[in-house]
């Protein structure tokens, strides 16, 4: 073939491979939008303009293996939902409880984490030391949240506040506005730790066991990869590593478990 042919042909020859390679490529340069939390430590959250936490770096470890290329959409828990609806997002990490009334809507990977709720009060109350003193009580939590359902359960209680970011309910307990706070277990624990210590401090036993999943669209087809991948790293040592990281210590189940 001559130069001359190569000049003349050779703008629509790249245009076509060009072509070729965008539909080879899809699935596996298809790039997946990720809702996550931008409030839920150590899951999720933004700091400084950066996304981080368990999840963050469980899901990354994940998406490798399943071959997912992805981008993180930071948000509030009540928008997740609502975003895989409208296809704003794909599929969501962002400590989802699974739960019968959710399943009916999503669908949800195998779970990657066991917890449950706990109860958080101020340093100096005498009174409450369990799920059995809060008759009558008020309490604060995250509107929507599998916590906000099972607080508004318990026999007695006077007041479920529920607000749209966990910091919120933190602050009302820390101004003594509300009597107590349920909430995630570890996000609780994370409080106590950090913002809360000194003042708060967490009674009685884990209330709810719950296990936290990829939540998507029922129509995703990403479900089967990501509970491949999610077995994967359970059993390569990559989720012992990124616990112990993150939780310190050794997961008292391993995903599958
Ligand atoms: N695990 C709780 C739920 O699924 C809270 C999740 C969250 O606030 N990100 O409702």
């Amino acid at each position: 073939m001559s130069a001359g042919v190569w000049s003349r042909y050779g703008i629509s020859l790249l245009a076509v491979l060009a072509a070729i390679q965008i539909v080879v490529g899809c699935g596996g340069k298809e790039i997946v939008k990720v809702g996550i939390e931008s409030n839920f430590r150590p899951f999720t959250y933004t700091e400084g303009g950066e996304n981080k936490g368990f999840e963050i770096e469980l899901w990354q470890e994940i998406a490798k293996k399943a071959n997912i290329k992805y981008e993180l959409v930071p948000m509030k828990s009540s928008e997740l939902t609502k975003a895989i609806k409208s296809g704003e997002v794909e599929l969501a990490i962002a400590g989802m409880t699974v739960n019968k009334a959710r399943k009916e809507n999503f669908a949800f990977s195998d779970p990657y984490f066991q917890t449950g709720l706990v109860i958080l009060t101020a340093s100096d109350n005498k009174e409450i030391k369990g799920k059995d003193d809060l008759d009558r009580k008020v309490i604060a939590t995250k509107l929507g949240s599998t916590a906000y359902i099972y607080a508004s359960g318990i026999q007695g209680i006077k007041e479920v506040r529920g607000y749209p970011d966990i910091s919120e309910a933190y602050n009302q307990l820390i101004n003594k506005s509300v009597d107590a706070v349920i909430f995630d277990e570890r996000n609780v624990h994370d409080f106590q730790q950090n913002t809360g210590k000194g003042k708060v401090k967490i009674v009685g036993e884990v209330l709810n066991k719950e296990s936290y999943a990829v939540v998507a669209d029922k129509k995703s087809k990403y479900i089967g990869r990501i509970n491949q991948a999610i077995a994967a790293v359970a059993k390569d040592g990559t989720y012992e590593t990124l616990y112990a990281k993150w939780f310190g210590g050794q997961p008292a189940k391993l995903p599958g478990q």
